[in-house]
Order: C-alpha cells, then sequence, then structure tokens
C-alpha cells in the first residue's frame, strides 16, 4: 500500500534543516518512499491532505514510566515523596494488571501528542511492552531492576530474569527493542549494576538509570570522594550502552567524561523542575557533543505524556540560568525532541523525514488559536503549540491518529478499563491521605 500525504510544511530535521513549504511525501512498507515539492504523484493507494500543516518526526520520548498513570496528581508537592509513599505504595498495591492497562492508556496519550517511540522503564515490562506493541507505539522498554522488594520481583535476580526473558522474546522485532533499566546509583547494588551491564554488552542494547538526580545521592557520592558518574565510570557502565536520565548534577569532568566514552542521556526538565532539583547543565552537555533527547519521565513525576511541555519547561528554564536569550533556539529545541531524542537511543533509521526512515510522522495543525500567524515553524511549535494541536501520527506508516483522535481505540474505552483494575489501589493509597 502506497500512501501519500500532501499539502504539508514539511521539517525534514536534516543537517540543513531544510523545510518544504508545499510538500509532500509517500510511504511505503513503513518507511519514507519519496518526498518532494509541489505536484505530487497520483499512483498513491490513499491520500490525506495536510491543509499546510507542520509535518515533523515523530516526537521520542527518552524517559518514561508509562504506566503510572494511577499515581498523576498524587503529592504532586511532597518532598521525598518516592520514599515517603511510591516505593511503599508500589510495593503493597501494584499488580500486572495497572502495568498493562496503564501502559496502554500512556500509549495512548503520548500518540495523541504525536511521540512515536518511548524508552520506558517500570515493573511487569513484559506486558507494558504487549500495550506498546498492540497500541502501535515502537518502544524501548526495560525491566525495573532495584535492590529491595518490588513489583513481580522480591529480589534483584528476579528483575534481571524478567529482563533476559523481554530481550528474548521479543528479539529482532522491528517494534519493540527491550533494554535493561536498573533503577538508579544508590538503590542498586555495584554487583547488580555489573550484572546488568553483562546483559546491555550481551544483547547489544541500552541500560539506562536515573543518575545525578537526587541530594542525598549526591552527598553519598561525595562523602567517597566521586561522582555517580565516576562510580558508574569505575564499574565500566559510563559507555555507549549508557543512557543516564535526569544528569543534573553533572560536573564538568563528568560531561567530559560521558562524552569520551559515548554515553547518552536524557533530560527530563518538567520533572526536574516540577521537583525543584536544578537544572541540568545541557548547554554543556551539547557542546561536548554526547546525544541527549527529552523525557516527559513518567505521569507521576512529569504529570502530561508530551513533549510541547518539555520543549518549553526546557527553554525557559535553560535561558533563565543562563541568562542567554539566543541559547537554545527553537529549531534546535525541535531537533533535541525528535532527531535528538532517537539518536539518544541510538536509532539510525528515525527522526528525520527522509527517504528510507521509518515513517514515524507526526502532523501538528495550523488552525489553533496560538497558531497564528507562523512566521518560525519552530518557533511555533515550542512556544504556542500544544497536544491538542496535533492532528495525525503515523507510527511505521500506519495512521494512530487522525483528525485528533486515535483510529483503533477509544480513550474513554482505556480509562474505563484501567479504572476496573484500580480500586484496591486507591484503597491501599488512603492510608497516605496525609501527604497525598
Ligand atoms: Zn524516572
Amino acid at each position: 500500500m502506497k500512501r501519500l500525504l500532501k499539502n504539508a510544511w514539511i521539517l525534514t530535521m536534516d543537517d540543513q534543516y531544510t523545510e518544504i513549504r508545499n510538500g509532500w511525501i509517500t510511504v511505503e512498507n513503513g518507511r519514507i518512499s519519496a518526498l518532494g515539492e509541489g505536484l505530487e504523484p497520483s499512483d498513491a493507494d490513499e491520500v490525506t491532505d495536510c491543509c499546510g500543516g507542520l509535518l515533523l518526526p515523530g516526537f521520542v520520548n527518552t524517559h518514561c514510566h508509562a504506566s503510572m498513570i494511577p499515581f498523576r496528581t498524587m503529592g504532586d508537592d511532597c518532598p521525598d515523596r518516592l520514599r515517603r509513599f511510591l516505593f511503599p505504595l508500589e510495593q503493597e498495591a501494584w499488580t500486572e494488571a495497572l502495568s498493562y492497562l496503564g501502559a496502554k492508556y500512556a500509549a495512548a496519550e503520548m500518540l495523541l501528542s504525536g511521540i512515536t517511540t518511548a524508552a520506558d522503564m517500570y515493573y511487569f515490562e513484559d506486558r507494558v511492552a504487549d500495550a506498546f506493541a498492540e497500541m502501535g507505539l515502537r518502544a524501548f522498554p526495560g525491566e525495573t531492576v532495584i535492590c529491595q522488594r518490588a513489583p513481580g520481583s522480591d529480589v534483584p535476580e528476579e528483575a534481571l530474569r524478567r529482563s533476559r526473558e523481554l530481550l528474548e522474546k521479543w528479539s529482532g522485532n522491528e517494534w519493540i527493542h527491550p533494554i535493561i533499566a536498573p533503577h538508579g546509583t544508590t538503590t542498586v547494588t555495584p554487583e547488580i549494576l555489573q550484572a546488568c551491564q553483562y546483559l546491555a554488552e550481551k544483547y547489544s542494547t541500552l541500560l539506562t538509570l536515573h543518575a545525578c538526580e537526587m541530594d542525598y545521592e549526591m552527598r553519598y557520592f561525595r562523602e567517597k570522594g566521586m561522582t555517580p558518574i565516576s562510580y558508574l565510570d569505575s564499574l565500566g557502565l559510563c559507555g555507549p550502552h549508557l543512557l543516564a536520565v535526569h544528569c543534573i548534577h553533572l560536573s564538568p569532568e563528568d560531561i567530559a567524561r560521558m562524552a569520551d566514552r559515548g554515553a547518552h542521556i536524557s533530560t527530563c526538565p518538567g520533572s526536574n523542575t516540577k521537583a525543584g532539583k536544578g537544572v541540568a547543565p545541557i548547554r554543556d552537555v551539547d557542546a561536548s557533543g554526547i546525544a541527549f533527547g527529552f523525557g516527559t519521565d513518567g505521569p507521576s513525576s512529569g504529570n502530561t505524556l508530551n513533549l510541547f511541555d518539555q520543549m518549553r519547561l526546557f527553554a525557559v528554564s535553560q535561558k533563565t540560568v543562563c541568562r542567554d536569550r539566543s541559547l537554545f533556539p527553537a529549531r534546535k529545541i525541535v531537533r533535541i525532541a525528535t532527531r535528538g531524542g532517537a539518536e539518544a537511543l541510538g536509532m539510525t533509521d528515525a527522526g528525520q523525514i527522509r527517504i528510507g526512515f521509518r515513517a514515524d510522522l507526526t502532523l501538528v495543525s495550523l488552525d489553533g488559536p496560538s497558531m497564528f500567524p507562523v512566521y518560525n515553524p519552530y518557533s511555533a511549535l515550542v512556544y504556542g503549540a500544544g497536544a491538542s494541536d496535533v492532528s495525525l501520527v503515523m507510527t511505521g506508516g500506519e495512521i494512530r491518529v487522525r483528525n485528533g483522535q486515535l483510529t483503533a481505540v477509544c480513550l474513554k474505552d482505556l480509562r474505563e478499563e484501567l479504572e476496573s483494575v484500580m480500586p484496591s489501589f486507591r484503597n491501599a493509597a488512603k492510608k497516605y491521605a496525609d501527604i497525598i
């Protein structure tokens, strides 16, 4: 089947930021087969008029805990909520059904906001992978490995076993690329971190973990005369497999070391700033050449699963901290949200509108009230657009969202399904009512 998208303002996100004002593309076998300007081919099986909207590579979410939808708005203003109620509530009340149905709902929310690929870490990720595959979201799921009792795994060895099974099950799959996901630098022992690294190398996949995020984490390593990054490096983890998340408190030496080792970063400006944790030194990360992308973090930490919020929060926080309006121009920020994310995940055939690349595409309408006039399309995306402006989303050449609506499922149904497995979770949450 040959699909044609015509009458689009194409932002290719190539090295020259090439734009095609009256552009068209054709899609065959899940990939972009041709693109051009003006008169379009007439032999397509299906034609979609983009009505002059902005057609760009799909957004790439480099860090999420998608299933955590049931936690959304719980204790948003509670200090140290991870240890005060998130961990205990997960241990007591989290279930496989919540992981699966939470991930389905989250996948719908991501697709509706133009995200076409997501990296994820949580529990029961085999079911999360099923949910993403069913929804048509390209994904990099990783079972959280943590050295405490956790949903589905009483001991970290159990989570490692789940990780191996996930890797074996989806080996060679087009849509699901399992990764290794130790929780963080202080929540996993050095031995288990090295076991994770062994798996990442054996299966040639990413190892993602939270790093340089928490004050207590930084204090812990400072007392040892180290940083989280120098510690990871001493264990052999700071290398091309590493996708370090948050990286708020990186030193200049950490940045140089990560650049030298070919490590990758996911920055989550929404979650970092909401928690008051600080603003990551991304100007220096960018100058170092480290591949990095944006992460929404989970719906409990970042609340919304869309990259429009991340783009804008990134812009305002970086410019404010560095007191430099010219820092990170809008087109650079759109690049980070699309191609940058793909590079951070090691994808070599996504993140640009280019012949042969995956047809993972997002169309942003210019009909919304804040999308007029548009002199600079990148500015419109970063400072004016929101998830509700997304009108069409394609992954692997299949249309998942059309006219701002999911094509295969109904969001209301997904919400009802998730709600039906939430009563015992809600009940268990009652004991934390004073802090949430
Ligand atoms: Zn996280």
